[in-house]
């Protein structure tokens, strides 16, 4: 027998002879083989952003790899990010994940969420009835994933007879493609055309995927004409998914648009008192305060910066004063998980193009000038949690000349064939530089 480790050497071996170093650098060298069984392939991988790329960029390879390696066919590839817990027994059948901490029980309501946790609440008492979809929306890290799985959790508890699913806008995507090669796409479309309750998150992954958008909009109204209940986070509002069917946009904002704006001071406190708590770890006061002053916009962050110091007494038995909060929030703020910043992403942009950092920022409107311009703008709004405002005022623009930039580039990726393998490029030498290595 083989260990999990032994076959995801191979299969990086394999995708070595087929990809660059830089590339099995950025994508696979902090990925985590967790289990092997059935002809399914778990990994785990730190961000979900690198989920993402993995699943979209070389789920095929991999599954080829595995192939390769074993003589045989018909692999599937898992890929968790950060702590998501694999589900031995999962028959596929569309069950809530667990993450059995994402209740409304665990919530903290302050004045940033109340209205999005009002709204989820109203839903899970009265799924179908009041507002329908729900669609909540805002940055990474504020709790959108965590309401979906409370309403989830709340309607799984309350009413064990209705059927759930929960998907994800890429998983969905992927599964999807996978129907039409295989011929299945009626078991496709039963599974999630004929629940009571359709959870989906992150639906932004979506938009622009023309069949993917058909199939959602049927998939959509099957659920929505039954009086079942839908509900959809996405990282943005539907007038700023520039790629997303018209007809999609106008069901969205047919039922309640809730926003998350980054949690205040009072209720980051809150948050991380409870998570502590939850942790078993005792924070005095000033400790909880400073920790709540330095991670401002994303709670994520926060609960980061708790678990290190869980871990740090754990292992070394340390007492918790500000050197071990500051280094909690330095590792936490370094790791794999940390967000680009703006001008590391204008400077990689720039570099790309043979430019400087000032030439994005000045008038020149010189072809190559713009494009790398609206690519800087483009790649902050993919990588990084900044508004519309704040990726213009990093490049001197207006709100405005930024989305225009943006939807530009999202147009020439459709018809240049060059353009999606430059911003593949560029991207990952933003993130190589954000992250570990
Ligand atoms: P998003 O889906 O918006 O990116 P998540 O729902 O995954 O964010 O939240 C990130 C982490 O922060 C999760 O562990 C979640 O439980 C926690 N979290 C976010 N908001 C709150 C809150 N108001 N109270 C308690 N925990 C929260
Ligand atoms: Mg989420």
């Amino acid at each position: 027998m083989n260990s999990v480790q032994d076959i995801w050497n191979e299969v990086v071996r394999i995708l070595s002879r087929q990809l660059t170093t830089t590339a099995i650098n950025t994508w696979f060298s902090d990925c985590e083989p967790v289990d092997y069984e059935d002809c399914r392939l778990i990994i785990r991988t730190p961000t979900d952003f690198k989920r993402r790329i993995i699943s979209e960029r070389f789920r095929p390879t991999i599954e080829a790899a595995l192939s390769d390696l074993f003589a045989s066919s018909d692999f599937e590839l898992i890929i968790l990010a950060e702590d998501e817990e694999y589900e031995k027994n999962d028959g596929g059948d569309g069950i809530l994940p667990e993450m059995a901490g994402y209740t409304f029980d665990n919530f903290i309501v302050g004045n940033s969420n109340k209205f999005a946790h009002a709204a989820a609440i109203s839903v899970a008492e009265n799924p179908g009835k009041n507002y329908n979809p729900l669609f909540i929306y805002g940055n990474s890290g504020l709790g959108k994933t965590h309401l979906l799985l409370a309403i989830g959790h709340y309607i799984q508890d309350n009413n064990p007879k209705m059927s759930i699913s929960y998907i994800k806008g890429d998983d969905f995507t992927n599964e999807m493609v996978k129907a039409i090669k295989e011929g299945t796409t009626e078991e496709f479309r039963t599974k999630y055309r004929n629940v009571d309750l359709l959870l989906v998150d992150d639906i932004q992954f979506i938009a622009g995927k023309q069949s993917t958008q058909i199939e959602f909009f049927h998939t959509f109204n099957n659920i929505y004409e039954a009086g079942h209940q839908i509900v959809i986070t996405s990282d943005r509002p539907p007038m700023e998914m520039s790629l997303l069917d018209d007809r999609l946009r106008t069901r969205f904002e047919g039922g309640l648009m809730a926003d998350i704006e980054p949690p205040d001071l009072e209720t980051r406190m809150a948050i991380a008192r409870n998570k502590a708590t939850r942790l078993g770890l005792i924070l005095q006061d000033d400790i909880i305060a400073y920790i709540a002053s330095q991670i401002t916009a994303n709670v994520r962050q926060l609960e980061g910066v708790i678990k290190k110091m869980t871990a740090y007494r754990e292992i070394m038995n340390h007492e918790i004063n500000r050197e071990t909060v500051d280094r909690a929030i330095h590792e936490v703020m370094v790791s794999g998980d940390e967000i680009p910043k703006p001008e590391n992403i204008i400077r990689e942009t720039a570099k790309y193009f043979s430019l400087s950092p000032e030439d994005l920022k000045g008038n020149n409107r010189s072809k190559n000038t713009a494009l790398a311009r609206q690519i800087a703008m483009y790649e902050m709004r993919q990588l990084t949690n900044l508004s519309l405002n704040d990726i213009g005022k990093e490049l001197g623009r207006n709100h405005t000349t930024t989305l225009s930039s943006i939807r530009k580039i999202e147009e020439i990726m459709k018809t240049d064939p060059d353009i999606p393998g430059i911003i593949r490029d560029i991207t990952s030498n933003i993130t190589t530089l954000s992250g570990k290595h």
